[in-house]
């Protein structure tokens, strides 16, 4: 008897199939779920018992593991101070304290900071951004926005549709979204030699629409939940110039890539290029707490606050979370006090050596790795339900999604667990 068949536990699981939706999915035909009692370490630990080593970093986000110390120590000082005050009128050391890391940090330009709830709504508070910033110079008509195909912002309707409209489903809404436009996925892959030429299709886009559009957003050098495509930097140092060149502003979506992942701390370091706008999220609280910034240069904020409404049009109810941005700063000094440059280094090598003989195996059409994200495409879309299965067995949590088996482990995680991870993941691929 496993402790499913408990009655408490029986109920539960009834209760979550019948009435708890989970991201994408089903009510009426609801994907298995598993029980997860609690998180330590790079474990999870779930409700019978069992542990899996988490390949996921619960997207993008725990990656110092779950249950750190120094994170608890900052939530529980900043529990019994205060959790939450509004921002409106008011401020308080960890807003100050968060911003002034970030913005030492962050690319240079970028000086003005925009706290909000989730990565969604930071794609909206810059999707708003750089059309107040158009409509205060006097060019209202500069209110679409210039995408990547195969790009993710987010499921909000303002993210949704500068998403990639197909896996996006643009479809289901059309009439309601805002109609943007989009330049092909950039092709020239990121280690491969660079080809004169690979930003042409950018280019035309950028030049037919520059006059009705206020930004190109991107996700640089990896674009994520599109897809899991790793591209070339100078594509990104390309476009910097082109939204120079054709006056658009350059909006860097790093809600997945920032904080280290692709073995910088932001992937526009890559091209060493600086965005007007960069978005942060998902690993911003090392995975604690929903939360999100946005940052700006001085330029984009003195500008749209000279504007018709003198002021930025957004303002949550949670705007800059005194929880949230104690934890961040926390998790922001954990992060620089390590050796993660090594770290990431360490977790490159051995997901190349681990994934790389997928590349063998009938079905596999590619494998890639990039600082610390390991992806196996498959020409054929997974069956998610029993691959899952079969690597849970394995001691290993992780969530394909079509043709990609994929890990973003936390950074902490081992050689030992490493090659479990991806010893599980050759099984899977083979066993398809
Ligand atoms: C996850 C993600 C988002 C959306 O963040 P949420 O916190 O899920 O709203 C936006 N952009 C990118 C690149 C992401 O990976």
């Amino acid at each position: 008897m496993t402790i499913f068949d408990t009655a408490a536990w029986r109920e539960r699981l009834e209760f979550d199939r019948r009435h708890l939706w989970h991201p994408y999915t089903s009510l009426s035909a609801p994907d298995p779920v598993y029980p997860v009692e609690s998180a330590d370490g790079v474990l999870l630990t779930l409700a019978d018992g069992r542990r899996l080593i988490d390949g996921m970093s619960s997207w993008w986000s725990a990656i110092h593991g779950y249950n750190h110390p120094n994170l608890n120590e900052a939530a529980t000082r900043q529990l019994h101070r205060m959790a939450h005050v509004m921002f409106g009128g008011l401020t308080h050391a960890p807003a100050t304290d968060l911003g002034a890391r970030l913005l030492r940090l962050a690319p240079e330009g970028l000086e003005t900071v925009f706290f909000s709830d989730s990565g969604s709504v930071g794609v909206e508070v810059a999707l708003k951004m750089a059309i107040q910033y158009w409509q205060a110079r006097g060019q209202s008509g500069k209110n679409r926005f210039i995408a990547l195909t195969g790009g993710y912002h987010g499921d909000t309707f303002g993210a949704m549709a500068v998403c990639d409209p197909v896996n996006g489903m643009h479809h289901l809404f059309t009439g309601i979204l805002p109609r943007h436009e989009f330049a092909p996925r950039p092709e020239c892959r990121f280690g491969e030699p660079w080809r004169a030429g690979d930003a042409q299709a950018l280019e035309e886009v950028i030049a037919r629409h520059a006059d009705r559009c206020a930004a190109l957003i991107l996700e640089p050098v990896v674009q994520g939940a599109g897809g899991m495509w790793f591209y070339h930097p100078e594509y990104l140092a390309a476009a910097r110039r082109l939204c120079d060149q054709y006056e658009i502003l350059l909006i860097a979506d790093e809600i997945a890539t920032g904080f280290g992942r692709t073995g910088r701390l932001f992937a526009c370091e890559h091209a060493g290029i600086a965005p007007d706008i960069l978005c942060l999220g998902k690993a911003l609280t090392g995975g604690y707490l929903s939360f999100a910034a946005t940052l700006a240069t001085s330029e984009v904020a003195q500008t749209l606050s000279s504007g018709e409404a003198r002021c930025f049009m957004h303002g949550p109810t949670f705007m800059a979370n005194p929880l949230a941005c104690c934890i961040a700063s926390a998790s922001i000094d954990l992060l620089l006090e390590s050796d993660w440059q090594r770290r990431i280094a360490r977790i490159e090598q051995a997901l190349a050596k681990g994934l790389e003989p997928c590349r063998a195996l009938p079905g596999v059409a590619d494998v890639r790795v990039l600082g610390a994200i390991g992806v196996v495409e498959t020409i054929d879309p997974v069956p998610v339900t029993k691959v899952q299965q079969a690597l849970v067995a394995a001691g290993c949590w992780l969530r394909p999604f079509g043709r990609l088996i994929y890990t973003m482990p936390p950074y902490i995680i081992t050689e030992e667990q490493l090659e479990t991870l991806t010893a599980a993941m050759y099984a899977a691929v083979k066993s398809l």
